[in-house]
């Protein structure tokens, strides 16, 4: 039987964390995956540069049933530690957009980090090994398919539900709920959102159009781009909103944001009020969009037949487009999962279950998702470290 101090199941990027942090601890850690290789989702990240933290970590950009327990792991171990391990090691980065930190060459470079001090750390990995049954017996008994594995702490590192091809099972969940704890219902997050067949055709020859936008429910809106889809609509501005989206919710898109297309409308009737309406509106959005938005604001004429309450409804559809999605495209394409190991369950400054002593869950697993750029990654991060720290 292998008996070690700390077994860490799920070697992502929050599972790799805490190994690194226990076995800075002088703990002897063992990591286990079923996957070949440790890190997979942090490889594809980003496009392939990871998108590793963000500059501007605030507690409205996670979403959780309870908004503030994630602070506590933010606070202690922040992005600029996670930048000073980056630059430690030689990373060179940039600033994308929004606060949003990439490699400027691979995300191999944040993986190759990691790597590298597992193994200054002496922490053992073992991969392509299945976890089967946890129980509790002198600490933790945790079944593999290399033998029995005796640990004092168990830290729950599998992740979500998100990509299953890449080997997200919800394996924490059944562990969490093996040992009693509650769990937030889960669902797919930062996902392209569906239409039904009847709203989406009208708009099948806008698949692949884009324009910088804003995508807003309620009081939570986000400036980003929106992308019109074969299936529905998608860009980082519908990610985003798509993990405050419920069945039922219709989006309001703003399809030329910063624009006055109201007063714009105005000075074209006064220039050139021959033009066709599609015309005067494809200096605002693209052509194919302008078309779809004429026929939908059932105007017809040119400019000039237009008074300006006509217009005024016109802008107002451009930028209050309203939207109800049938779905979402799933776990297959989702990058994160919501909902998770509910936090009331967890010690916000350890990530240690309240009830059971010596158990762990950090990252994806926990009802903590962050926003799109670089959000999850320190979540990650910090929720790693954290219990690295104590377990
Ligand atoms: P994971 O990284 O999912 O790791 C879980 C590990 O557990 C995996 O290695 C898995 O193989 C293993 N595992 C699961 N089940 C079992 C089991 N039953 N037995 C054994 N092992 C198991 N976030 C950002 O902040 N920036 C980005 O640029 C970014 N890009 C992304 C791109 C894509 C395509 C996707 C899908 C996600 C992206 N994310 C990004 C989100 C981010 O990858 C996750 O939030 C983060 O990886 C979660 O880390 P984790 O360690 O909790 O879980």
């Amino acid at each position: 039987m292998m008996q070690v101090d700390v077994a860490i199941l799920g070697a992502g990027a929050a599972g790799m964390m805490a190994a690194i942090e226990a076995g800075r601890r002088g703990r002897r850690v063992l990591l286990i995956d079923h996957a070949k290789a440790a890190g997979e989702k942090i490889r594809i990240s980003g496009g392939g540069r990871c998108n590793f933290t963000n500059l501007h970590i605030r507690p409205e950009c996670f979403l959780s049933q309870n908004p503030r327990f994630a602070l506590s792991a933010l606070k202690r171990f922040t992005q600029w530690d996670f930048i000073a391990r980056v630059d430690a090691a030689g990373i060179k980065w940039h600033e994308k957009t929004l606060g949003q930190l990439f490699c400027n060459g691979s995300s191999r470079e944040i993986l190759s980090m990691l790597l590298r001090e597992l193994a200054e750390f002496g922490v053992t990995i073992w991969l392509e090994t299945e976890i089967g049954s946890i129980r509790r017996r002198n600490g933790f008994q945790i079944e593999t398919s290399r033998g029995i594995v005796s640990a004092a702490s168990v830290i729950v590192a599998t992740g979500g539900k998100s990509i299953p091809k890449m080997g997200a099972t919800g394996f924490g969940y059944r562990v969490a709920e093996s040992f009693g704890l509650p769990l937030v219902e889960t669902r797919p997050g930062l996902v392209p959102l569906t239409l039904a067949e009847q709203v989406l055709e009208p708009l099948k020859p806008l698949s692949g159009t884009s324009v910088e936008g804003r995508a807003s429910l309620g009081p939570v809106g986000f400036d980003e781009a929106i992308l019109f889809t074969h299936r529905g609509i998608s860009g980082p501005a519908i990610l985003q909103i798509s993990s405050y989206w419920r069945e039922g919710d219709t989006l309001n898109l703003d399809l030329a944001r910063g624009v006055d297309v109201a007063q714009g409308l105005r000075e074209a009737r006064q220039d050139a009020g021959r033009v066709q309406l599609r015309t005067a509106l494809a200096r605002f959005v693209p052509e194919k969009l302008a078309r779809h938005l004429e026929t939908v604001s059932t105007l017809t004429g040119n400019l000039a037949d237009q008074n300006n309450a006509r217009l005024d409804k016109l802008a107002a559809l451009v930028h209050g487009y309203p939207i109800t999605p049938v779905g979402s495209e799933g776990y297959r394409t989702a990058e994160v999962t919501l909902g998770g190991v509910s936090t009331d369950a967890l010690d916000a400054r350890t990530m240690q279950a309240k009830d059971v002593p010596g158990l762990f869950f950090v990252g994806e697993v926990v009802d903590v998702t962050g926003w799109l750029g670089g959000y999850n990654f320190q979540w990650a991060w910090s929720s790693g470290w954290a219990a690295g720290q104590v377990a």
